[in-house]
């Protein structure tokens, strides 16, 4: 070894110390400052002063982005050539990591150890994976009501991982048998179970979106909701289809196993329906759903890390997506007339002949949907193909609405409680007021959203008023008070005590 190799400074000595294997116990791995991949993926990080580290992908895009800029001048005052300056252009990354003294296959070795010592990704296992009755008793305590889409989604979650699970099996059984050639362990027994991708299909504010964060909550994993209506063909503007994908990753920390386990959401998937007297060519419909089709059967792709859109300086990773689960989500308002009309046809010939209007006044119309109902309103066969698991939720009644506001774990009446709270103060809701508040929502036909706001206009006085004056001790919303006949109750404090001590 030369003599200058002996007088490397510290700060080189500390990183050849890094790699030994007695001193790797932090489990915490370093992220690229520009890219943001973890060491796991994109190999050595360079350390810069100011604690910046940096993978060898961006340090090389740096050097050749610089290489190629057209200095003018510099503070000297003479023209700078940068490709003369002995400090940038010797300056190979491959040096840089020589002078590290980290020879390749320590290198690799100390990734390995460090993916093996890892808290996350959890290895998906069906004995840890929670049965569908208790996927749905846990979505009981959030969602009301929806009781057929809760079963529907906990059996298809369960069922979705049981997949993930029997893959990943084959997957180990390939390996070993790879390792020991005359062993006869069967390792495919042909049956290969299908993805169980699902659409799910209700009025607005009836849950979908909140069913889908709530499970993806429950079960762990990474979730990505996407609108539909923002999606074209690749090329136009707009996102272009893979983008979901990117946000998947992003939600999943830039961890591709992890992203690859996960959930996407994909709303107002009714959007997309063929236009039916379109001239032009349909970039953001039809063009969509075919563009999809490739995504929701499993396919690798590549997506960009640690940024929404291609480009040059930002590194590439390919995801599978042979094993998300994707659902869509949508409210498709005329699809409920296309069932009647099947329906009353149906039903007005042949000998049991029911009445012409039966189905009129059914709000639950959309439980009947069937694959051909869809295709009427304009979606592509290929793509109902591939959502096998189709279901509707329920409109929201009056009693569901009431339930809402006040039942579940985080109710909009109990969120509000704990924002009078901190002034101190109690907030009660009379039965009737609840009922009430509950079926002015119904009249605006917005689902539960509308509770919010109708509650947000009777709490805005409260709010206002009650940090001025210390002395309120409760607040009473009425029904009066909801139905504009009257006012909230006021309890004082000191009235309060007195009413306790009478009854004492
Ligand atoms: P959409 O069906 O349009 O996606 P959302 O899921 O966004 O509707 O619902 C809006 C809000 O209404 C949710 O954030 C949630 O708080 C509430 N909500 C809707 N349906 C239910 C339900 N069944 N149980 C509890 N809360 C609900």
């Amino acid at each position: 070894m030369s003599e200058e190799n002996k007088n490397t400074p510290d700060t080189i000595d500390e990183n050849a110390k890094d790699i030994n294997p007695d001193e790797k116990k932090d489990e915490r791995e370093e992220v690229c400052y520009m890219c943001r991949r973890p060491e796991s993926q994109a190999g050595k990080m360079i350390h810069l002063p100011g604690n910046l580290s940096i993978c060898s992908d961006c340090m090389q895009k740096t050097f050749d982005s610089i290489k190629n800029l057209p200095f003018g001048g510099d503070n000297t005052g003479g023209n700078l050539d940068l490709s003369n300056l002995p400090q940038v252009s010797f300056m190979n990354l491959k040096d840089l990591m020589g002078s590290f003294g980290v020879p390749e296959s320590q290198k690799l070795k100390k990734k390995k150890e460090k993916v093996e010592g890892e808290e996350v990704p959890p290895e998906i296992d069906i004995r840890n994976m929670i049965p569908p009755h208790e996927i749905k008793a846990k979505l009981d305590d959030y969602v009301v009501g929806q009781d057929h889409a809760k079963k529907v989604m906990s059996v298809a979650v369960y069922n979705h991982y049981k997949r993930v699970f029997s893959e990943e099996q084959r997957k180990k059984a390939e390996e070993e048998q790879k390792g020991k050639k005359n062993e006869n362990t069967v390792i495919d027994d042909g049956v290969e179970i299908e993805k169980s991708n699902m659409l799910m299909i209700g009025p607005t504010g009836s849950g979908k979106t909140y069913l889908v964060r709530t499970l993806a909550k429950l079960l762990n994993v990474p979730l990505a909701i996407t609108d539909a209506t923002s999606l074209t063909e690749a090329g136009y503007i707009g996102d272009d289809i893979e983008s979901v994908v990117s946000k998947l990753l992003a939600a999943a920390g830039n961890d591709v196993e992890l992203a690859e386990h996960g959930i996407i959401f994909i709303d107002e998937i009714d959007k997309l329906a063929k236009k039916r007297n379109a001239n032009q060519r349909d970039v953001s419909g039809e063009a969509v759903q075919q563009g999809m089709l490739k995504l929701l059967e499993g396919s690798v792709i590549e997506v960009p890390v640690g940024a929404s859109s291609k480009n040059a300086m930002v590194p590439m990773t390919l995801v599978d997506t042979r094993n998300i689960l994707f659902i869509c989500g949508g409210a498709f308002p005329d699809l409920s007339d296309i069932i009647k009309e099947r329906l009353n046809k149906s039903s007005a010939m042949g000998f049991v002949s029911d009445l012409k209007d039966k189905y009129d006044k059914d709000e639950n119309i959309l439980e009947k949907v069937t694959v051909e109902d869809l295709r009427k309103f304009g979606m592509i066969p290929e793509f109902i193909g591939r959502l096998p698991i189709i279901f509707a939720l329920q409109s929201l009644t009056v009693d569901m609405l009431v339930k809402i506001l006040a039942e579940p774990k985080n109710a909009i009446v109990k969120q509000y409680q704990k924002l009078l709270e901190y002034d101190e103060v109690k907030l009660e809701f009379e039965e009737g007021a609840l009922k009430a508040i509950s079926e002015e929502a119904k009249k605006r036909e917005l689902g539960a959203r509308a509770l919010r706001s109708i509650i947000e206009d009777l709490m805005l006085d409260i709010m206002y008023e009650i940090p001025k004056d210390d002395n309120i001790g409760t607040v009473i919303i009425t029904e009066d008070y909801v139905r504009k006949k009257g006012g909230p109750k006021i309890l004082m404090r000191e009235t309060q005590r007195v009413a306790k001590s009478k009854e004492a």
